[in-house]
């Protein structure tokens, strides 16, 4: 027996977008639904850089030019740019001062306070009693929180503080699984039963696609449960070949993918199998610490480039002293915990997948191209154009969070009024039994392989058929229960947004910003515009938008 819940406005996803937008809603008037499933939000594992214009040394003039060129390479969608840029300064002072969310100045904006001294779980868990055992964000745990808070932590905890004080959100716990086409209806599992939840508006938040590669900094849980949803709905995305990689994680066997923070010393190095300098051996001689290099993406290529010639990377801290490293350095903490020989033994990385650059088709409030259905943070695509520029991840999340819950309050529509509708597959389903680890791990290693920093032509098609592969095994898969059916339903939608990625950087024959192809190492001006994806009757329908000369100048990769 499926479940009716109704209310005014949905969020789906509890990250620093969908907080932000469920007090916005609620903060009209609206009864707001917050479904978050209780897996852990890259914004509580964030550094917490706020870049906008917030003071008087950092203009928007600026920070348009730098979005804009210098990483979006032309392809930044002028519209959303301009609102946010607009919007950010207003909308963030107002949620600092609201939700009491401590900041300090730095050179390119705010970033927030960090708790030093503190762990992720004291930060989240130390105040409440009330949620404590119920509400599980416990795989943050596995990732760096069991040690240390970080900023983004802190901001994080303080919007779940007002999300919980709110009267007018009800927060369940639980996965939003199908969107119902041409209706504000979704399907869920909330407290692992099944529930048609009817909005007058609803809001996608459901972050990034990391999750699909092999090595992530993210949560590797994050493999697009929203825009899977919103796609098999019609829902149109962006720019989907931009996919952002952090060039140092760690990958040493049982110690999860940590994101080894630039704080540390400045005589470090890469180096590989071979004992060569990678630096060195890339880029010349006058590169020779990683400190050296402030250009993270090209890093990334260096790196993939080696370990697709099936070199081991490492990074290398011997020339280091203890006296270097600064007491709360995030690396070294994280490091003397987890990899404890770190000073002496290198320790390997790879590159991870850090940002999904594209995602739902918006427009300047937050609309997708379903009426009634918004998408922000991360899962939302087409401000950032070719790359997004450091620090401004979270203020897209909260700008557009802030904008998207208030349009969505202020123009309820819906049309799914007294529709008693069970929209999840059944509970049961004959087949084989289903290895969804075996296929999801298969999956991530050939998208690190075939999709990641490093593409070309033939890689990406022989992904293409090992896909088919993957979705005919998919497919035959059997369920016994809604939690299996959830499983198996993930995973398909995974090899479809997959391969929906790979299609789209296939297609873009050319390198500029994250997309680096071998084949094709230069940008191309007949490139200068953004591709659009939707799926109608299960093929993708590709259409091209030209950027204009007037948003670009003309780029090469270097
Ligand atoms: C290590 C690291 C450092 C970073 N540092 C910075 C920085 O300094 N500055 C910056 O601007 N950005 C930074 N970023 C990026 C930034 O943190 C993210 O882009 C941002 O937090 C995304 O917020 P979000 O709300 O869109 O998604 P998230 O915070 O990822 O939240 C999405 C939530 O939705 C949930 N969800 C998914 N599917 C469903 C479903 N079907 N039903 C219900 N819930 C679901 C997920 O489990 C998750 O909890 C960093 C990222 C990382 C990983």
């Amino acid at each position: 027996m499926t479940e009716l819940m109704v209310t005014d406005v949905l969020v789906v996803g509890e990250g620093a977008a969908g907080q932000t937008a469920a007090l916005a809603a609620s903060e009209e008037g609206c009864d707001v639904i917050m479904l978050g499933d209780g897996r852990p939000p890259s914004t509580a594992v964030s550094t917490g850089f706020l870049t906008f214009a917030a003071h008087d040394r950092f203009d928007r003039g600026q920070l348009f030019e730098a979005m804009s060129q210098v990483t979006g390479k032309g392809l930044c969608d002028s519209a959303l740019l301009a609102r946010l840029l607009d919007e950010a300064p207003k909308v963030m002072a107002e949620v600092i001062a609201a939700y009491g969310i401590p900041v300090d100045k730095v050179e390119r904006g705010l970033r927030a306070r960090r708790a030093v001294n503190k762990s992720g779980r004291d930060l989240l868990y130390g105040l409440e009693t009330e949620y404590a055992k119920r509400d599980t964000v416990e795989d943050i745990t596995g990732l760096m929180m069991e040690f240390s808070s970080t900023h983004g932590t802190a901001l994080y905890a303080q919007l779940r503080k007002a999300v919980k004080a709110s009267p007018g959100i009800r927060r369940l716990r639980g996965s939003a699984l199908v969107l119902d086409p041409g209706s504000t209806m979704v399907g869920a599992l909330v407290d692992s039963k099944p529930v048609t939840i009817i909005a007058r508006s609803i809001v996608l938040a459901t972050g990034g696609l990391q999750g699909l590669f092999e090595f992530t900094d993210n949560p590797e849980t994050l493999t697009g449960d929203g825009h899977g949803m919103a796609m098999d709905a019609g829902a149109a995305l962006v720019d989907i070949e931009f996919m952002q990689f952090y060039p140092l994680a760690v990958r040493e066997e049982g110690v999860p993918t940590l994101f080894l923070y630039p704080d540390f010393p400045k005589l470090s190095t890469l180096t590989n199998d071979n004992g060569e300098n990678v630096l060195t051996k890339h880029l010349g001689e006058g590169s020779q610490y990683l400190s050296e290099l402030h250009n993270w993406d090209q890093l990334a290529a260096v790196v993939q480039t080696e370990i697709v010639e099936g070199q081991g990377v490492y990074v290398d801290f011997s020339e280091t002293k203890s006296t270097d490293w600064a007491p709360d350095s995030l690396t070294g903490t994280f490091l003397s915990k987890c990899v404890p020989t770190f000073m002496s033994v290198p320790v390997r990385i790879a590159p991870s997948s850090h940002y999904t650059v594209g995602g739902l088709k918006v427009d300047v409030d937050g609309r997708t191209s379903l009426p009634n259905v918004y998408a922000v943070g991360e899962m939302a695509g087409g401000v950032h154009g070719a790359n997004r520029h450091g620090g401004t991840a979270l203020v897209d999340a909260i700008t557009f969070g802030r904008i998207a819950g208030r349009h969505a309050a202020r123009n309820l529509g819906g049309n799914a009024a007294g529709r008693n509708t069970s929209l999840l597959p059944p509970p049961r389903k004959a087949g084989r039994k289903a290895q969804v680890a075996d296929l999801m791990g298969n999956l991530r290693r050939t998208n690190q392989f075939a999709l990641g920093p490093i593409r070309d032509g033939a890689r990406l098609q022989s992904a293409g058929e090992r896909f088919a592969e993957f979705r005919e095994e998919a497919l035959s898969f059997g369920w016994n229960n809604y939690t299996e059916m959830q499983e198996v339903l993930r995973v398909q939608r995974a090899i479809l947004l997959s391969d929906c990625m790979r299609r789209a950087m296939f297609r873009r024959t050319e390198s500029r910003g994250v997309h680096c192809r071998s084949d094709f190492p230069n940008s191309s001006d007949a490139w200068l515009k953004k591709q659009v994806v939707a799926l109608r009757d299960g093929e993708f329908h590709f259409d091209e938008i030209a950027v204009g000369r007037s948003n670009a100048r003309a780029t090469s990769h270097a």
